[in-house]
């Protein structure tokens, strides 16, 4: 399976939701941190149950969970994410 490497752009401040391909910081009610993202390609929104590095690396890679939609990237990176931690 081929992946293609992609860089999320963080959302501006008072995006409801993130438009395609931003993410925006979530913040679960048992404190973990994780980000919502938006493919870039459908605009499927969810939440990520990945491993988000320090520098924002992404890991394992990213399936876009939309049937009708055949994104796979990796490696993936969340712009922006070690200023909002
Ligand atoms: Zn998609």
């Amino acid at each position: 399976m081929t992946t293609t490497p992609f860089t999320f752009t963080r959302a501006p401040t008072g995006e409801t939701w993130p438009a395609k391909g931003h993410w925006q910081r979530v913040v679960m009610a048992d404190g973990t941190i994780t980000a919502r993202i938006s493919c870039h390609k459908c605009g499927y929104i969810g939440l990520l149950n990945h491993e988000i590095a320090n520098d924002g690396r992404v890991t394992p890679s990213l399936k876009c969970p939309d049937k009708t939609c055949d994104l796979h990237l990796g490696p993936v990176t969340l712009a922006g994410w070690l200023r909002v931690n």
